[in-house]
């Protein structure tokens, strides 16, 4: 398996992760951190509730574990994946950091029409993103959606009608 199918694959197993997240009451985001030298983080969740930090975004909580742990410089060069796109604050500390490239399953206009609108009317790119040596990639992982509709039918909320239905 070449880098790149294991980062699709890593995405993919984030995905899942995050439907699981979601049946247990949480959002459907999660974010991942792969060094240039093959580590992976465990996954990130947004713990902007538990904490009170409005700061926690799952993006940002996977990024500083990998900096307490393995040091700030482990960011350097290093892969964000998530499963929603990340917002302008996660983006800027992402390249604040020296992270390479950000990698989502689901953009910040698909993830708005699932109920999650936290677009900025920066115009796109942005400079977080332009920032970005390896640039910011959208990549169609399977059941990317799940998460989302997961949370959407456990509060009793209509899908959007997007003709999903992959469940
Ligand atoms: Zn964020």
């Amino acid at each position: 398996m070449s880098g790149d199918d294991t980062l699709t694959g890593l995405l993919a197993d984030a995905v899942a992760c995050s439907r699981r997240h979601v049946e247990q009451g949480g959002l459907p985001f999660v974010g991942v951190v792969v060094s240039p030298d093959g580590l992976v983080s465990p996954p990130g969740v947004n713990q902007v509730r538990e904490t009170g930090d409005p700061t926690a975004h799952a993006e940002t909580v996977a990024m500083r574990a990998v900096a307490a742990r393995h040091g700030p410089s482990t960011l350097i060069g290093a892969t964000l994946l998530a499963t929603g796109e990340p917002c302008s604050l996660c983006y800027r500390f992402a390249a604040d950091h020296g992270i390479g490239r950000v990698i989502y399953a689901v953009d910040q206009d698909t993830a708005a029409t699932w109920g999650f609108d936290y677009r900025t009317r920066d115009e796109q790119p942005t400079p977080a993103q332009r920032a970005l040596v390896g640039g910011a990639e959208h990549r169609a992982v399977a059941d990317r959606l799940g998460p989302f509709a997961t949370y959407l039918q456990l509060r009793g909320l209509p899908l959007p009608d997007t003709g999903y239905s992959a469940l």
